[in-house]
């Protein structure tokens, strides 16, 4: 498995020296032998360690749910600084994030009537409060609802009862999510009273999804939530057998604006501190569960390979700077409020990552290495192979956070993790410590730590450039 896997990753590289698609006025970006040999130790260490595990119980247990805006926000940024001190980091500091707050305070459901009962759901983030008590109508789709009539569904509530795809990459969540961020408009221009949807999640749990939905302008927001997958199933019946009247009950909205913090730790490097490779996860989380996988373990994970490599005899030419992003799941604030704060240092970003898909184990890497940093990419790629890595240039996208930098014109890479089983716990009350397996953990902190250590050894850069017009990322 090893040896096929290098002699693949050995042909990768000569494609990528000999395909002669180096600009000859750019130096080729390579990574020297002496950092392989190192990172080649690194990831040992990291396999055995478990740190990441460690860093991820004590967020998940001492500061439990961190909803952005909430009092558990502000414990949660005291804890990430505390974390990043007790681990040795460099240089701990915060940098203020605003944005609207929501909050949810009660929400229920039942069926009114001959077959009365309670349904089980949860008010998607940004939903106003109200209650509503009304016929449902059934779409099978997002596209059909977005066909129904204006005013065909006044005193109505709509209801999608879109079933989401189980996909390791996670595709699925593509159309999931959209039903969930453009439903709740679509209904409105419907005439809809209220909006209901099968969670945006492939279990088979009484546990529904939340997330944030948002509105389009101009459109007074309707209650919105989604029923949990069982939940959906048995509306679903209901209506098969007639009319069926629901009484929707939800006591949530915005309330002002709240700072909280992007919490940033350092490990400086020796020759180029000013020059970064940057790895993260999202502080915040949704409060249905503890936040374990959303994202708990990105933080951990990312926090434990800055630790890591921090404790290496020989450190890395460039920093490594590891960020605890706020609130990404309400709208990338903290992600947003990064860019804007590094727009003029984007050429100083030489590589930048971040782990939010869970905790499963992680299958690939890609980057967005230009030709003449083919051959130090594929470099990391190899050294990534043992791990069970495979190499898949030219697929993926940045992560959420690291979005709007790359957007800036920052390179970014992608570690994609095993999500095939992400969307059962994923935005749930069943996000929670348990689910995490040390193992796959501890693998995903060797991925990182070896490919941030890598790109900040590296002799040459990965492309970031000051971009005029916005590129297209994921
Ligand atoms: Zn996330
Ligand atoms: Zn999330």
């Amino acid at each position: 498995m090893r040896a096929t896997l290098s002699v693949a990753i050995a042909t990768l590289l000569s494609v990528a020296v000999l395909g002669g698609s180096v600009d000859a006025a750019q130096r080729e970006t390579r990574i020297p032998d002496q950092a392989i040999a190192t990172a080649a130790q690194l990831r040992e260490t990291a396999l055995a360690s478990d740190l990441a595990y460690r860093i991820t119980e004590s967020l998940t247990t001492e500061v439990g749910p961190r909803l952005a805006g909430s009092e558990a926000d502000a414990r949660a940024v005291a804890w990430a600084v505390a974390k990043f001190k007790e681990l040795g980091f460099d240089k701990v500091w915060t940098e203020p994030v605003t944005f609207p707050k929501w909050e949810r305070r009660s929400e229920s459901a039942r069926v009114v009537g001959a077959n009365a009962q309670p349904l089980h759901l949860t008010a998607l983030g940004g939903s106003p409060a109200g209650t509503v008590e009304a016929e449902v109508v059934r779409f099978a789709d997002l596209a059909a609802l977005e066909a129904a009539a204006p005013g065909s569904l006044t005193g109505k509530i709509a209801f999608i009862d879109y079933r989401m795809e189980r996909a390791r990459d996670g595709a699925g969540y593509g159309p999931g999510s959209r039903v969930r961020s453009r439903g709740p408009s679509a209904a409105i221009r419907a005439g809809a009273s209220a909006f209901l949807m099968r969670s945006a999640g492939t279990d088979s749990h009484r546990n529904p999804h939340t997330g944030i939905t948002r509105f389009d302008e101009g459109l007074t927001p309707i209650p919105s939530a989604a029923l949990s997958v069982p939940d959906a199933d048995q509306l679903t019946r209901l209506l098969s057998r007639g009319p069926t009247k629901v009484r929707v009950s939800l006591d949530c909205g915005w309330d002002g604006t709240y700072t909280s913090q992007n919490v940033i730790g350092e490990i400086r490097g020796s020759r180029k501190p000013n020059e970064v490779v940057v790895i993260g996860g999202h502080l915040d989380s949704w409060d249905l569960g503890t936040g374990a996988i959303d994202d708990g373990a990105g933080v951990g994970l990312t926090m434990a390979a800055g630790k890591l490599i921090g404790q290496l005899k020989q450190r890395p030419a460039r920093t490594i700077r590891v960020v605890a992003f706020a609130n990404e799941e309400q709208g990338l604030h903290g992600g947003k409020a990064y860019a804007a704060k590094y727009a003029g240092e984007v050429a100083k970003h030489q590589l930048a990552a971040e782990s939010d898909f869970g905790a499963g184990r992680i299958y690939a890497y890609s980057s967005s290495a230009p030709d003449y940093a083919k051959t130090a990419d594929a470099q990391i790629a190899q050294a990534l192979a043992p791990l069970g890595i495979e190499y898949a240039p030219g697929e993926g996208g940045p992560g959420p956070d690291i979005g709007p930098i790359a957007q800036k014109g920052a390179a970014w890479a992608r570690l994609a993790q095993d999500g095939t089983d992400y969307f059962d716990l994923h935005h749930t009350p069943d996000d929670t410590f348990d689910k995490i397996d040390p193992q796959a953990l501890a693998q995903n902190v060797a991925a990182y730590a070896v490919f941030a250590y890598l790109a900040a050894s590296a002799e040459g850069d990965f492309g970031s450039r000051p971009s005029a017009t916005p590129t297209k990322t994921e």
